[in-house]
């Protein structure tokens, strides 16, 4: 039944819809905001800018990633080996569940621990 599916692909896309933005909203996983550009910021993206030694301001991936002249997931990874190479970042990483992460679902996360 071809049709029918096809409507249920649309039904999908809406809920998917409301379900992303219905968890944009939600503080609860990005605690912080880009002090460039008022982006959300989650925890690990956090640990990211302590490990890359950027102590005063805070910034998301993508600023981040502009200020190292690098791509976010160029960053991302260059950010996660570090962080998992110094006990003293790795233990609130891992203590962080990114899983839930709202970005997931527009392929925007690029703080899992399997990329
Ligand atoms: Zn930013
Ligand atoms: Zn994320």
């Amino acid at each position: 039944m071809p049709i029918l599916s096809e409507m249920g692909i649309d039904v999908c896309k809406v809920v998917f819809a409301i379900v992303i933005a219905m968890t944009d909203c939600l503080p609860s996983f990005f605690d912080y905001t880009c002090d460039r550009c008022g982006g959300p910021v989650c925890e690990r993206q956090q640990i990211m800018n302590l490990a890359l030694d950027n102590v005063d301001d805070l910034y998301c991936l993508g600023c981040l990633a502009e200020e190292q002249a690098m791509t976010q997931p160029e960053l991302a990874e260059f950010a996660r080996d570090y962080v998992c190479s110094r006990e003293c970042f790795k233990t609130p990483w891992d203590a962080f569940n990114a899983k839930p992460c709202p970005k997931l679902s527009t392929q925007e996360c690029y703080c899992q621990d399997t990329p």
